[in-house]
């Protein structure tokens, strides 16, 4: 019971979101894009939602007719928070991150982290994708955007 919650996380940046992933038939397609530096959402082909997280099925009308939409990865923070205690690898010179749910012009919200420049970035602003250095042990990261 213990090891159920701790083995769905990232222990260490030794296993890669690719090693976790690689065999999962549905979200493959966006961890392997985004390494490739595309974010691609999930539509129903049926209704036309977008959804977030992937998913077999679509969670408006349950057909299972999916297809992967590239998005520009533009949206608004709708919430964040700083993160000063050292997670999945991360080393306490790089505390603190701040971890973010961005909503995507597509209607999906996606967790995310924050990369302040300068004022820093609040809930309600403007946010654009950049991917990170290392997108498959890391979360997309966002910067302000107009
Ligand atoms: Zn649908």
């Amino acid at each position: 019971v213990s090891s159920a919650s701790s083995g769905d996380r990232l222990e260490s940046r030794s296993e890669t979101i690719e090693d976790r992933y690689a065999t999962d038939d549905v979200s493959h397609h966006f961890w392997g894009n985004l390494a490739a530096g595309r974010l691609v959402l999930p539509r129903c082909r049926r209704c036309r939602l977008f959804f977030f997280f992937p998913r077999r099925w679509c969670p408006n009308c349950w057909s299972d007719d999916i297809e992967w939409v590239t998005s520009p990865g533009t949206g608004t923070v709708f919430a964040c928070s700083d993160v000063h205690l050292a997670f999945q690898g991360l080393t306490q010179a790089e505390l603190p991150i701040t971890v973010a749910l961005i909503d995507l012009d597509e209607g999906v919200r996606l967790p995310g982290r924050l990369e302040a420049s300068g004022g820093g970035i609040r809930i309600g602003d403007r946010v654009k994708l950049r991917f990170a250095p290392e997108p498959m042990f890391d979360l997309p990261r966002f910067v302000a955007h107009d």
